[in-house]
């Protein structure tokens, strides 16, 4: 028996799971049907939804603009979020990491990553990952399901809801200032009071449940819902060639973002098993396809494995892949995932990548490390969750 790992966060409220049915679950008509039902007109069902979409409301019970009789039966019947939380961790630089049960007791992970001005959601769209890239977290157990789009809504809501709340207009505008900005390392930093920013790019690979997903966006766009614009949302995937064609045709301008990973076939079939089936030059012409389709330049991400992808020649090797097409490539030196045998890149290899595609006229970022303290890396966190609850059950 191995000994039991180290308890990471003091132990959290534990309520019983919610029995009912999550409210942004329920279809519009089939809602509309059971307020009919109660002798309510179909007004009720947007009330109900603003409450929670704008007005952060987490109880029926809050939702004043309802009369009392019908938040009791709206409480009897339906949950207003159908998950819970297990796990809620805060790193210094105020990116927030969610780990959420889900009715079914499954775990997803969510996170907030707050920057001066924005605020950037990171919403799962499956359990687990069917896709297996060898690197990551998030596949080491498979995928159990596709998310609803309540559940996705859900942890949109659920991570705006940590961020600052707005302050009504008041009188004295200066009354305004202590509750959206904050004293990070000596310098006054604004939060937003609002989410600002989507990126789909959390457990599960969003083009495989690609409905769902599209729906929760739609309400995400909707000025009565999240109020968050399309071109504000970024969908990441391992690289589906016939669902990027279908996205290009839903006619939203979803930046999209492709997982390369791999300059040529041999090597990304190493570290991204699927594209046996799909290879380089199909995903390639599909995001061709993608900003033919929509102007939006798409966006390829490299995740920087050290030794593995990132020689010299892979350098060169990726320049001359995107030469000529207007990419932006994100180099994402790989987090570290506890058991696997994976290395982050040595400096100068990174910067050689770096100068190589740079001369080769594209555009470069290495991404950011947000919140890396509290496990922010794909799927880190809900292992670490697993762990501990398999470990308390046991
Ligand atoms: N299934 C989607 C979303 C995955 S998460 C996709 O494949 O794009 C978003 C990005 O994070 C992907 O590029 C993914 O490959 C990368 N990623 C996953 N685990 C990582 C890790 N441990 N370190 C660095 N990047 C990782």
């Amino acid at each position: 028996m191995s000994a039991p790992l180290p308890l990471l966060d003091p132990p959290q409220p534990d309520p019983a799971p919610p029995a009912k049915r999550g409210v942004l679950d329920v279809p519009a008509d089939e809602f509309r049907a059971w307020l009919a039902a109660r002798g309510q007109p179909p007004m009720r069902a947007g009330q109900v939804r603003r409450q929670v979409l704008v007005n952060r409301a987490v109880t029926f019970e809050e939702m004043s603009d309802l009369p009392k009789g019908l938040r009791a039966e709206l409480a009897d019947e339906f949950d207003v979020f159908s998950t819970r939380v297990e796990r809620h961790r805060t790193a210094s630089d105020d990116t927030h990491k969610l780990v959420l049960r889900l009715a079914d007791g499954g775990m997803i992970e969510s996170v907030l990553i707050q920057d001066e001005g924005r605020a950037t959601a990171c919403v799962s769209t499956q359990v687990g990952c069917g896709m297996g890239c060898v690197f990551c977290a998030s596949g080491l157990n498979g995928v159990v399901r596709n998310l609803t789009s309540g559940e996705i809504l859900e942890q949109l809501v659920r991570l705006r809801n940590l961020t600052p709340k707005p302050v009504v207009a008041e009188k004295n505008p200066i009354s305004r200032a202590p509750s959206r900005r904050e004293v990070r390392d000596g310098t006054t930093v604004a939060l937003a009071d609002r989410l600002t920013h989507i990126v789909v790019m959390g457990m599960g690979e969003p083009l495989a449940n690609l409905d769902n997903l599209l729906s929760a966006l739609a309400v995400a766009g909707d000025k009565n819902g999240l109020g968050i614009g399309a071109r504000h949302v970024t969908i990441s995937t391992v690289g589906l060639p016939a669902k990027i064609v279908r996205l290009a045709e839903v006619g939203k301008q979803y930046s999209l973002a492709v997982s390369l990973h791999a300059p040529d076939d041999a090597l990304r079939t190493r570290i991204v098993p699927t594209n046996d089936k799909t290879g380089l030059d199909a995903i390639l012409a599909a995001a061709d396809a993608y900003f033919a389709e929509t102007g939006r330049q798409v966006t390829y991400e490299y995740v920087v494995l050290g030794g593995l992808n990132d020689q010299p020649e892979h350098a060169r090797q990726l320049a001359g892949l995107l030469a000529g097409r207007k990419a932006h490539v994100n180099l994402i030196p790989w987090n570290n995932v506890d058991g696997l045998p994976y290395q982050r890149p040595r400096d100068n290899d990174l910067q050689y990548l770096i100068d190589t595609l740079r001369k080769g006229g594209i555009s470069v970022k290495v991404r950011k490390r947000k919140g890396s303290e509290i496990d922010a890396a794909c799927g880190q966190l809900r292992r670490r969750a697993e762990q501990t609850s398999v470990r308390s059950e046991g």
